[in-house]
C-alpha cells in the first residue's frame, strides 16, 4: 500500500515552523510523505537540503504570504501576516492541494492561526488536524476571550498593581493562578482591535479541526490538556517535540530561519560548569533602547558571565531597528559574549549554562525544561504572559519579571538564579527536566500520543475516510 501523504502548513514565523518542522521528521520516519508548505521568503530560508537528506519523504512546496516582498515580516510588522494570509494565501494553498502530483492527502495539519486551511480541507473533503504550537494553557485561555470580553475583563487597562493582580475566575482551572496582568498580551487591547478580533475568530474555527496537537506533555499540563479534551475530539500532546524526535543538532538547527553562529560553543567549552546566563528574546518582538540599556547594566552589574543572543533587528527606536552600541560590544568580551542567533538548544543543554533569562516564548520555555535550566522570565507579546505565570507559579521552574524592567529587579535576579538560592526553583527544574525526559521515551505518555497520532492518520488514509471525527 502506498505511504499516507500529509499536508502541513505552519504560520510563517520561527516559532512556529520549528516545531511543526520536527513533527514532520517524526511523521517522515514513520514513512510517512509530507508536503511542508512554507511562505516563500521561509522557503528560501529554510536549509531544506539538510533535511532532504536525513527525510527523503519530505517535500518543500511555497505559497505567497500576500505580503510586499521588502515588508519586513518581523518584530511588530509580524501582525500583517494574520490578514495577507488568510485572504491571499487561501484560494492559493486550495488550488496548490487540489493539483498536487502526489497522492489526495490523508491529512491536513495546519498552525492554529491559519484557521482558512480548515476551510480549504472541508472544500477539497479532507479531514483537518490543527497544530497549536502555544502551550496548553495558554491555548485553554485562548479559548476564553470571547468570555474574557463579556465580562468586562478586556481591556486589562495598566492600572495600579492591585488592579493588575486581581485574578480571574472565568477561565475554569485558572481560576487559583491567573491574574489580569497573566492575560495574553491582546488582552490590553481594546475588544474592537483587529488583531484581538482575529485571535476571537480565530480560536473559534480551530474547534472545526477534527483532532488537536500541542507540544507539549501530559505530566505538565494535564489539566488544561483534559479541558481541551472537552472541545476536540481527540488532543495529541507529543512535546517536547525537540527531545521527541530525537533529533541532532543538525536536525534543528536546519529548522533554523537564521544563520546561526555556532562560535559561542567553544566560548562556553572555555567556561567553567554552571557559569553562564544565557539570554534571548526569540525571534519576534523587539526591545527598546531604554529597556536594552536596563537588560544590559543589570546583566553587567550582576558580576556574572553571560551569552545574549542579539538578533540585528532586535533593538529599536523610532526609525526602526538600530545597533547595539560599539562601546558595549568592545566592552562585552571580558564577562559577556554576544552573538546574533544562537544554536539555542545546544546552548541550554551545555554544561556551563546555569540559566536563561527569556521572553518566555514557548519553544524557549519548552527547550529549557527539558534539559533543566531555571528561568527569569521577562514576557511581552502573544502567550508569553501566560508561559511565564506557568513557570513561576504552576511549575515553579523560574522568576517572572513581568511588566518590570529596570536594572536592579534583572541584577538581583540573576544573582538569585545563578547562585542557586532559590533551592525551590532548583529542585522543581530537575523533577520537571526528568519527567519530559520520560514523556518521550519508550512507553511515556508523549510517545504513546505520537504513536497513536500515526495509528489515527494511517486509519484515515487506509479508509480514506473524509468524516471530520478521528475516532479515539
Ligand atoms: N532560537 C534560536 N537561536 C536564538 C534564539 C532563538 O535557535 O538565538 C530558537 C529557539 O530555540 C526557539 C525559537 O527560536 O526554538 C524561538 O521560539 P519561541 O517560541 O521561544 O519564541 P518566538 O521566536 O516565537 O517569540
Amino acid at each position: 500500500m502506498d505511504s499516507p501523504h500529509v499536508v502541513i502548513l505552519p504560520f510563517p514565523a520561527q516559532g512556529h515552523i520549528k516545531p511543526m518542522l520536527m513533527l514532520a521528521e517524526l511523521l517522515s520516519q514513520a514513512g510517512f510523505t509530507i508536503s511542508f508548505v512554507n511562505n516563500e521568503q521561509s522557503h528560501r530560508r529554510l536549509d531544506q537540503a539538510a533535511f532532504r537528506r536525513r527525510c527523503p519523504g519530505i517535500e518543500f512546496l511555497s505559497i505567497p504570504d500576500g505580503l510586499p516582498p521588502d515588508h519586513p515580516r518581523t518584530g511588530p510588522s509580524t501582525v500583517d501576516l494574520f490578514f495577507s494570509t488568510n485572504t491571499v494565501s487561501k484560494p492559493i494553498f486550495k488550488n496548490l492541494i487540489a493539483s498536487m502530483s502526489r497522492p489526495p492527502p490523508a491529512c491536513i495539519i495546519s498552525d492554529g492561526i491559519m484557521s482558512f486551511a480548515i476551510d480549504v480541507a472541508a472544500d477539497l473533503g479532507i479531514p483537518a488536524i490543527t497544530f497549536r504550537t502555544f502551550s496548553a494553557t495558554c491555548t485553554w485561555t485562548y479559548f476564553h476571550l470571547q468570555k474574557l470580553i463579556q465580562e468586562g475583563e478586556i481591556p486589562v487597562l495598566q492600572g495600579s498593581d492591585e488592579d493588575m493582580d486581581k485574578l480571574i475566575s472565568c477561565i475554569p482551572g485558572l481560576e487559583n493562578i491567573m491574574r489580569r496582568r497573566d492575560l495574553p498580551q491582546i488582552c490590553r487591547l481594546d475588544p474592537e482591535n483587529p488583531i484581538l478580533k482575529f485571535y476571537v475568530t480565530e480560536s473559534s474555527k480551530m474547534t472545526k479541526a477534527s483532532a488537536l496537537i500541542l507540544n507539549t506533555f501530559e505530566e505538565l499540563e494535564a489539566p488544561a490538556i483534559s479541558h481541551l479534551r472537552t472541545i476536540f475530539p481527540a488532543v495529541y500532546a507529543i512535546g517536547p517535540l525537540q527531545t521527541a524526535s530525537k533529533s541532532s543538532a543538525a536536525s534543528y538547527n536546519s529548522s533554523s530561519l537564521l544563520q546561526i553562529d555556532q562560535s559561542c560553543l567553544s566560548w562556553l567549552d572555555s567556561q567553567p560548569s554552571r557559569s553562564v546566563l544565557y539570554v534571548s528574546f526569540g525571534s519576534v518582538i523587539v526591545l527598546n533602547r531604554d529597556q536594552f540599556m536596563e537588560f544590559w547594566f543589570g546583566l553587567v552589574n550582576s558580576e556574572k558571565s553571560f551569552l545574549w543572543a542579539i538578533r540585528p533587528d532586535m533593538i529599536w527606536d523610532e526609525n526602526g531597528p538600530s545597533k547595539v552600541p560599539e562601546e558595549l560590544i568592545m566592552g562585552a568580551t571580558e564577562r559577556g559574549r554576544i552573538v546574533g542567533w544562537a544554536p539555542q538548544e545546544d546552548v541550554l543543554a551545555h554544561d556551563a549554562v546555569a540559566g536563561f533569562l527569556t521572553h518566555s516564548g514557548w519553544n524557549s520555555t519548552l527547550e529549557s525544561i527539558s534539559v533543566g535550566k531555571p528561568m527569569i522570565c521577562w514576557p511581552v507579546i502573544a502567550d508569553q504572559q501566560v508561559n511565564s505565570r506557568c513557570v513561576s507559579e504552576m511549575w515553579k521552574v523560574g522568576m517572572d519579571m513581568k511588566d518590570i524592567c529596570d536594572r536592579s529587579t534583572v541584577e538581583k535576579l540573576v544573582r538569585d538564579l545563578m547562585e542557586g538560592r532559590r533551592e525551590d526553583i532548583m529542585k522543581s527544574t530537575v523533577e520537571i527536566a526528568g519527567l519530559a525526559q520520560d514523556s518521550v521515551r519508550e512507553g511515556g505518555s508523549s510517545d504513546r500520543n505520537i504513536k497513536k497520532l500515526i495509528e489515527d492518520i494511517k486509519l484515515l488514509h487506509s479508509t480514506k475516510n473524509a468524516s471530520r471525527t478521528i475516532i479515539d
